[in-house]
């Protein structure tokens, strides 16, 4: 695979430029804390994890039910694979070039490093705060670049009193997560969507 065919389909987690007369409040910031869960799908081989920055994929399910103010862009927020510990993460909402962007996908990273893949578990996030909208890059360097900026500023801003709160959130303790049990009833639990309002 080319550098530009990684740029290319990595781009789904495109950053953006900074802009200083940019105002957090106004772009999808009334829906947060916005809480979700599913199960981890395949993505669409775009070369996250080669690139160091693995992305769990949501399904459709918990895609199509997003807030109409939840804007594509750069989140920032926790996450919790199974009933495993909760974690710090970056997401990337973005329109799907894989079906010729009629489609979202949401995409996490969570800021931690597993020992094996998380397919088919119950990924449990909470949306916090926005950090950027998306925008495509010229080098994969540049790409990488703003991807891990953005990690950094997660980490910061997730260290705000009000923001780890969340971490303690009932919602990463309350539901029974098996990955075991047998899909309708992973289905029927897993996929609810939960907004934290
Ligand atoms: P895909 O195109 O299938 O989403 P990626 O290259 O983006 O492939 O890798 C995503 C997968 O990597 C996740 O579904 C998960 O199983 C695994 N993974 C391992 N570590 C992480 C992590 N820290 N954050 C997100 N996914 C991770
Ligand atoms: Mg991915």
């Amino acid at each position: 695979m080319t550098a530009g065919t990684v740029i290319f389909r990595v781009l789904s987690f495109c950053a953006s430029k900074r802009s200083s007369c940019y105002r957090e409040t106004k772009l999808g910031m009334k829906s947060l804390p916005y809480f979700c869960r599913g199960e981890v799908i395949r993505g669409f081989g775009r070369g996250s994890k080669e690139l160091g920055i693995p992305t769990a994929n949501f399904p459709d399910s918990v895609v199509d039910n997003l807030p109409a103010d939840i804007s594509t862009g750069i989140y920032y927020g926790w996450a919790c694979v199974g009933n495993g510990d909760v974690y710090k993460m970056v997401m990337s909402i973005g329109w799907n070039p894989y079906y010729k962007n009629t489609k979202k996908s949401m995409e996490t990273h969570v800021i931690h490093t597993f020992k094996e893949d998380f397919y088919g578990e119950i990924l449990s996030v909470v949306m916090v705060g926005y950090i950027r909208p998306e925008r495509s890059y010229d080098s994969l360097e540049a790409l990488i670049a703003a991807i891990n900026n953005d990690i950094e500023e997660a980490k910061v801003k997730l260290e705000l009193p009000e923001h780890l709160k969340l971490r303690e959130d009932n919602f990463f303790t309350s539901t029974p997560i098996l990955s075991s049990a047998p899909p309708a009833t992973t289905a029927s639990t897993s996929q609810t969507i939960m907004n934290g309002h």
